[in-house]
């Protein structure tokens, strides 16, 4: 084990959230808004993108400065062909934290799979039990149905206890918010709010858009009563709410309204192996280019630490109207 690295503001890297495709099968408005994200849109080449086995000789190297951690998601990360064989590759490491974020629309075929494969946890985004409203955003008319069968057949194979993220956008799924907490209040799932974001420069994000997750709480809390409890460990992105009457917990993610820069030891590795140090960046460092060359595993190391030990971001804690419309790069090909 080698010395923790850390950054200017004294954060370790601990977390590496890895995107396997910049491809997605919904068209959240947003987030892959149909608009930019049409039939002409350029995605990434399958030539272009990393490897299983690059992303697997990275993950190596990343563990060896300390990460702990490894999120696979996308895009969608369910679209990439024989993803599970990556998820077999990485669960090698028994004491690596191995989880995935998806849509959930391939998940019933694919949970087992997963399971098979090694994976031990699963977090799957839905934004509202409402088919109409879920339709719309997701905007290639996905049915909440489907989704829900693929919660209960993760639940069935043991991909839990899994997490429920739902960003909320005013005037568009706030009134989704009580109607999603009583459905998975005492489900053995967490349901977690993640505050609308500026996110890339394509979803028209707006401070009007964002409903602050102090108001989410109180709504929550008027029909089912709820108090905070302590983070499971430091740098936590969910603030942690339990139930009252012992049926479950429920989380906010509020990077709008209470940033948790100070705490972040996450890094995100894009489809096509760009190394990036906040959600909101503006720029990435290649890796591939770096990884295809001969370069040495101790090589590879020393340019991961090289990025790590300037980085100084904190996004979220400076974010004003005018920071939101900087060119920053987009969740689906950074990862989310
Ligand atoms: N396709 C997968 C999925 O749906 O979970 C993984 C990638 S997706 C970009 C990851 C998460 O980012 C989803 O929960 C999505 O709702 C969330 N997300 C996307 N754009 C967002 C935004 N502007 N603000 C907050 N969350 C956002």
């Amino acid at each position: 084990m080698t010395t923790p690295l850390l950054d200017t503001r004294n954060r370790a890297l601990r977390d590496l959230r890895i995107s396997v495709t910049d491809r997605c099968n919904f068209r959240c408005t947003y987030c892959m808004p149909k608009e930019i994200y049409g039939k002409d849109f350029q995605f990434l080449e399958r030539e272009q993108l990393l490897s299983f086995g690059e992303i697997h000789r990275l993950v190596r190297i990343f563990r060896d400065h300390g990460v702990e951690k490894i999120r696979i998601t996308g895009g969608e990360p369910l679209v990439r062909r024989k993803l599970e064989r990556l998820i077999e590759m990485l669960a090698y490491y028994p004491d690596l934290d191995l989880t995935l974020t998806t849509n959930a629309s391939l998940l019933k075929q694919k949970a087992q799979a997963l399971k098979d494969a090694g994976l031990k946890r699963i977090t799957v985004s839905l934004d509202s039990l409402d088919n109409d409203t879920f339709m719309k955003m997701n905007d290639v008319d996905f049915p909440v149905e489907k989704v829900l069968e693929g919660i209960e057949e993760a639940d069935r194979v043991g991909l839990n206890p899994i997490k429920i993220n739902m960003v909320v956008k005013r005037g568009v799924n706030d009134h989704s918010v009580v109607e999603m907490a009583r459905f998975f209040k005492g489900s053995g799932h967490i349901l977690r709010f993640i505050e609308f974001m500026d996110v890339g420069s394509t979803n028209g994000w707006q401070m009007r858009h964002v409903v602050p997750s102090r108001e989410l709480a109180a709504m929550i809390n008027a029909e089912m009563p709820i108090a905070p409890i302590d983070p499971n460990y430091v740098g936590e992105v969910a603030e942690r709410w339990r139930y009252l009457d012992g049926s479950g917990e429920v989380g906010f993610i509020s990077s709008v309204t209470q940033a948790f820069c100070k705490d972040c030891t996450r890094a995100r590795l894009s489809a096509e192996g760009r190394l990036f140090t906040c959600l909101f960046a503006t720029e990435g460092t290649d890796f591939r280019a770096l990884i295809r060359s001969d370069a040495s595993d101790e090589e590879i190391s020393e340019a991961i630490a090289r990025v790590w030990r300037v980085r100084g971001d904190r996004y979220s804690e400076i974010r004003t109207e005018e920071t939101a419309k900087l060119r920053k790069v987009e969740m689906s090909y950074i990862g989310g």
